[in-house]
């Protein structure tokens, strides 16, 4: 078992303007799955008025949740400035997690309807473009087996749609119910080494216990530089949740 020695910093990048359906539980959901582990959790939050990114300079996973368009805008203008230290942080393998406007802003750019290009950070070989339609409602999907056998459920609230523009970049996984990335490739969410992205709000992490632990995995394991072994946690009511809304489409 894991000693108290061990520690992980996550950054919530932009809380004030990205942090809509509940994406906030994301952040206490890995908290709570580290905590009960023995494993030191630290949150820093980091918002447009810090200025510096000293303070996640250490950080291990980076966090940003969903926002409407409006306040995308505010951040894309912000992230120009971080581009490089976001991209020298996920090349050095830590872990990374956007949620649908966080998702968007992960990648190349984001253009949304009435308003101009937003750019994105790039970690993700993807950009998106504003539909007509909105996409609302519940979400299954099948993870691709490069990552792990296993399924997620969330739910959707977005008109951006997202599409690949290199294979250096994959699908999470497969929908089964709803929409996923647009409607057309029945694909969901994107990853690229330990960058992660989805469509999937709820908050997402809570209904998925063994996606909350492959990323604290991936992030202890590139911080440590060792083989390590979590703890199985009691997931009975997570795993109930998750059952109870798989292949759900109401
Ligand atoms: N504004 C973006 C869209 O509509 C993202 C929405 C969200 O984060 N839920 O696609």
């Amino acid at each position: 078992m894991l000693s108290q020695e061990y520690s992980i910093k996550i950054a919530h990048l932009y809380p004030k303007l990205l942090n809509i359906y509940g994406d906030f539980g994301n952040i206490l959901a890995l908290k709570k799955r580290l905590e009960d582990r023995n494993i030191n959790c630290q949150i820093i939050n980091f918002d447009i008025d810090d200025n510096s990114c000293e303070k996640i300079y250490d950080c291990n996973i980076f966090f940003m949740g969903g926002g409407q368009d409006f306040q995308q805008h505010e951040v894309a203008n912000d992230l120009k400035k971080y581009k490089e230290f976001f991209s020298e942080k996920a090349n050095e393998g830590n872990v990374f997690l956007g949620i649908c406007g966080g998702y968007q802003l992960m990648g190349e750019y984001y253009k949304p309807h009435n308003m101009d290009k937003q750019e994105g950070l790039g970690l993700l070989d993807v950009y998106t473009v504003a539909s007509s339609k909105r996409f609302i409602g519940n979400v299954s999907v099948k993870i691709k087996n490069e990552l792990y056998n296993g399924t997620l459920v969330g739910f959707e609230n977005h008109s951006g749609l997202t599409y690949f523009t290199s294979q250096k970049t994959k699908a999470i996984g497969d929908v089964i119910v709803g929409n996923g990335n647009n409607g057309e490739d029945k694909l969901e969410g994107a990853y690229k080494n330990n960058v992660f992205g989805t469509y999937l709000h709820g908050s997402f992490l809570p209904k998925n216990p063994q996606f909350a632990d492959y990323l604290i995995l991936q992030a202890l394991v590139t911080k440590y530089k060792e083989k390590i072994i979590l703890k199985v946690l009691d997931d009975e009511f997570e795993n109930l949740t998750h059952e109870s809304l798989f292949n759900k489409s109401y």
